[in-house]
């Protein structure tokens, strides 16, 4: 996308933290949303395969996350799956 397609504003917000899930069978890896693994429905959690050990857990929102001001957001980095590096 180029910078003239953009017609969005930006305004710095600062201090973002990024978290983080980190695997707790290997203690090695951090577990990252896989776009295309399951979903349970019922409690709206999405699969998550660790980077190390490749175990798999279910969170209902999708790490690596954004923290800013205690508040959590989505990363559309890591919805799209730039963040498992599988596009
Ligand atoms: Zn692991």
């Amino acid at each position: 996308m180029s910078k003239q397609s953009d017609k969005r504003l930006y305004f710095p917000v600062g201090e973002v933290e990024r978290v983080e899930y980190p695997c707790t069978k290997c203690n090695q890896g951090f577990y990252r949303y896989t776009p295309d693994g399951e979903r349970i429905e019922k409690h709206n959690q999405m699969q998550h395969n660790c980077t190390h050990c490749n175990a798999v857990t279910f969170f209902t929102i999708p790490y690596p996350a954004l923290k800013y001001k205690n508040r959590i957001f989505v990363d559309w980095e890591t919805i799209r799956g730039r963040a498992s590096e599988k596009i």
